[in-house]
């Protein structure tokens, strides 16, 4: 990743992507206080968009508050240096990465008196989880860690640290012969996928865990929530159990970089017919209209480059 041409966006400046260096003793390195946000950009008619460019700055914002860092930068001046990211590596389409750190003036837990920094790298990147599993739906395993309590780790903060676990559930899912992991809250109940959200379907009804779950509050999710209005089709946020999923006529996650992908099993238990479901199809196209710039409703959640 690090050894490539482009420009990455680091404090206000355009850097050379292999010069986009951190120190060793950056506090974040060392306990894990950052924020990140995953962001698309999509070809359109138009020309290069990113989609729900304010919502996604306006998350990391809220990230870093709830992790008490100060964003040396506005979220103008933050919209404007993904968009250059975006030009600068001049991509038609791609993803952008978006981080907040805490700098090397000093170690130990409190971090007062370090300096909060800001980058933005972009780079092409298909199907998160495969373009055949876009088509027939992926194999996911619930996971033996649990995700967040909501008191534990803060789970509206795409903090960093929040992915030790969705790490540990991922490799696990992986190890095992799956393609993602499903994690469940402390309770027991459906919480979200390693780095998704989960909907599911049972009898024309769409449902996904509400955000009590610890589950993030996927900037895609809420795109389907859109969705399935227009569809007119009823969503339904409510505790959902694993057997649940089991039973479902369907089941899809949601995020930035799955976007919308199916899920044919869970557990060895195959979800419905045992392949992409017909409202997920439906969501799917919908989706991509919306990204590409088809759907004119929409068209305000698009910002060109
Ligand atoms: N949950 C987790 C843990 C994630 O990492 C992501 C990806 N950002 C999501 C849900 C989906 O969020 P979004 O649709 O905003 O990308």
């Amino acid at each position: 990743m690090a050894d490539r041409d482009g420009k990455i966006w680091m404090d206000g400046q355009m850097v050379d992507w292999r010069d986009a260096k951190i120190h060793v003793l950056s506090h974040t390195l060392h306990y894990g206080c950052g924020a990140f946000e995953g962001v698309r950009a999509y070809k359109t008619a138009d020309g290069t968009a990113i989609f729900r460019l304010e919502e996604h700055t306006e998350r990391l914002f809220n990230s870093a508050k709830i992790l008490r860092m100060k964003i040396p930068f506005t979220k103008e001046e933050v919209n404007e240096a993904q968009k250059a990211v975006v030009r600068e590596n001049k991509l038609e389409s791609g993803y952008l990465r978006p981080l907040t750190w805490i700098g090397s003036q000093k170690l130990g837990v409190s971090p007062k008196g370090n300096q909060i920094h800001l980058m933005v790298a972009a780079w092409a990147w298909g199907a998160y989880l495969g373009e055949e599993g876009m088509k027939r739906g992926i194999r996911v395993k619930t996971s033996s860690y649990t995700r967040h309590h909501v008191n534990i780790t803060m789970t509206q903060a795409k903090a960093v640290s929040n992915y030790t676990n969705s790490i540990l559930a991922n490799m696990e899912a992986l190890d095992d012969g799956y393609d993602e992991a499903l994690l469940l809250d402390s309770s027991g109940f459906v919480s979200e996928g390693a780095g998704e959200n989960i909907f599911v379907v049972k009898n024309g009804v769409i449902y996904t865990p509400d955000l009590s779950a610890g589950a993030l509050n996927g900037i895609t999710r809420n795109t389907v929530l859109h969705i399935a209005k227009d569809l007119g089709l009823e969503v339904v946020q409510k505790r959902i159990t694993r057997d649940e999923v089991y039973i479902s006529d369907e089941a899809f996650f949601t995020g930035t970089a799955a976007e919308v992908t199916p899920i044919r099993e869970l557990d060895r238990i195959e979800l419905g017919a045992g392949e992409r479901g017909p409202i997920t199809e439906k969501v799917q196209s919908a989706f991509f209209d919306i990204v590409n710039g088809r759907n004119p409703k929409y068209a305000h959640w698009l910002s060109k480059v």
